[in-house]
């Protein structure tokens, strides 16, 4: 299922250009267009849904989580180390309601104690 008005719907069916780095049929990953780290990549299910709390089945979020993995070895960081993070709603800055894991890695990091920043 697709929603009309969502950038990354647009971009899982090719009508807005990414830089593809891994595709099945179930979720497609592409480079963060503003990247954070040496290594940011987005991961989304080709199926819409706004985010993680939204009622994705556990097969397609088991998938979208597994891939984080794949994607981190592609990117060579899988040994080195990566983070993986799921901005929902307001608070935690979601600007893009269609649910996305952000692959982050390349360098090291600080412990993301968020009472620390
Ligand atoms: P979030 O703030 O968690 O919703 O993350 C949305 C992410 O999407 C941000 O890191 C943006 O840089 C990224 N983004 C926005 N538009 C695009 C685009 N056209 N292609 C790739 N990444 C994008």
């Amino acid at each position: 299922m697709k929603k009309d008005d969502c950038l990354f719907c647009k971009i899982v069916a090719g009508e807005i250009p990414s830089t593809k780095v891994y595709e099945d049929d179930v979720v497609y990953a592409f480079e963060d267009v503003n990247p954070m780290m040496p290594v940011h990549t987005l991961i989304v299910p080709k199926n819409h849904y706004d985010n993680v709390a939204a009622g994705i089945p556990n097969e397609e979020l088991g998938h979208l989580f597994n891939t984080a993995g794949t994607v981190a070895d592609i990117k060579g960081i899988k040994d080195s180390g990566f983070r993986i993070i799921v901005n929902t709603n307001d608070d935690a800055c979601q600007s893009v309601h269609h649910v996305h894991v952000h692959v982050l890695g390349g360098e090291p990091m600080n412990d993301g104690d968020p009472s620390k920043s």
